[in-house]
């Protein structure tokens, strides 16, 4: 019999109302989220253990919570006894996490995070459906070689494609571009597209990676300040395929000239970067800058490509050459 590792970091999934603290709090462990899965209704599960990391709300996680979330992971998929890993983590930032251990986790056994919308003292509580749900597909053979997945609502979603669309619904997580890749029906695990998977292999993450979206008319002060400060590297979350205001192009050129390491992406939900535009601050002024594209990968994804990728660079020139490493 296969055996899944939990990893219990928090989240709404762990929270449950406290009449002391007037609110929601932290109350469900590893070990609670076992014994709530086992019963008649539920057969033919994995044997299961579990650790505690956190516990946090996912708002609360540093780049050193999500370093180290990550090295647990690694240890766990190297482990020759475990056949799979389940995170149960808060939604707020759940992506981020998924995306983290798709790109820099090179198991093929499949890490599978999950989390709730409601928490347990409510009616309705979708959480331990949730996990096992995710429990099945890390179970599942035909989810190995995947990366990461993010399975909630009996859907399974590409870590690389999948966000969090709303922020009360149950149906919150959405892969806006192509769908999910699969659903947990029952105790069957079915798997309809699979996905090449983007790895980068580093030891660290570089934090100095700042994100900014651009919104019209809005001016580019604060990059300057950045780089002040010490960044490595900026994101901007650009207009359509690949657009910037023109004064956006001199801060973009500062910061490569500082060694700046600068990525864009677009603001859209959805979309790969391109534009036949020839006018001032369109993609070929981008691509000209020499700007790392993240295409279809969001805002806050792009950052940690970005943070993965300065990591191991020593200058711009390799920072693009890593960038560009396996991808299109
Ligand atoms: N409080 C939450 C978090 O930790 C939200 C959630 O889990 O849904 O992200």
């Amino acid at each position: 019999m296969s055996r899944i590792h939990i990893i219990a970091t928090g989240g709404t999934i762990a929270m449950a109302q406290d009449s002391t603290a007037g609110g929601a709090v932290l109350s469900l462990s590893g070990s609670d989220f076992v014994q709530r899965m086992m019963g008649p209704e539920t057969p033919g599960l994995p044997n299961l253990t579990h650790e505690e990391y956190g516990p946090l709300p996912s708002s609360h996680f540093t780049v050193e919570h999500l370093w180290g979330l990550r090295e647990r992971v690694s240890a766990a998929v190297n482990d020759p006894d475990v056949d799979g890993v389940v995170i149960t983590h808060g939604t707020d930032s759940l992506e981020e996490t998924a995306y983290l251990l798709d790109l820099t986790v090179p198991s093929d056994k499949p890490m599978c995070v999950t989390g709730a919308m409601r928490i347990a003292s409510q009616p309705g509580y979708e959480g331990i459906a949730n996990l096992i749900a995710a429990v099945r597909a890390a179970s599942s053979t035909a989810a190995r070689g995947l990366g990461a997945l993010v399975v909630l609502n009996d859907e399974i979603h590409s870590a690389r494609d999948v966000t969090k669309m709303h922020t009360q619904s149950l149906a919150t997580f959405s892969s806006p571009s192509w769908g999910p890749i699969g659903r947990v029906e029952a105790e069957r695990v079915v798997i309809t597209r699979r996905v090449e998977r983007d790895i980068i292999v580093c030891d660290h993450l570089e934090p100095r990676v700042y994100l900014f979206k651009l919104a019209v008319g809005m001016d580019a002060d604060l990059v300057q300040p950045a780089i002040g400060l010490g960044a490595r590297g900026i994101v901007v979350e650009t207009f359509g395929g690949g657009r910037v205001p023109p004064w956006w192009l001199d801060a973009i050129k500062a910061a490569m000239d500082a060694t700046v390491g600068v990525a864009v992406t677009t603001r859209c939900p959805t979309g790969r970067l391109y534009d036949p535009y020839r006018y001032e601050g369109a993609y070929h002024d981008l691509q000209d800058l020499g700007c790392l594209f993240g295409h279809e990968l969001n805002g806050q994804k792009t950052r940690l490509r970005l943070m993965a990728a300065l990591s191991l660079a020593s200058d711009l020139h390799e920072l693009a050459e890593i960038w560009y490493a396996g991808t299109g």
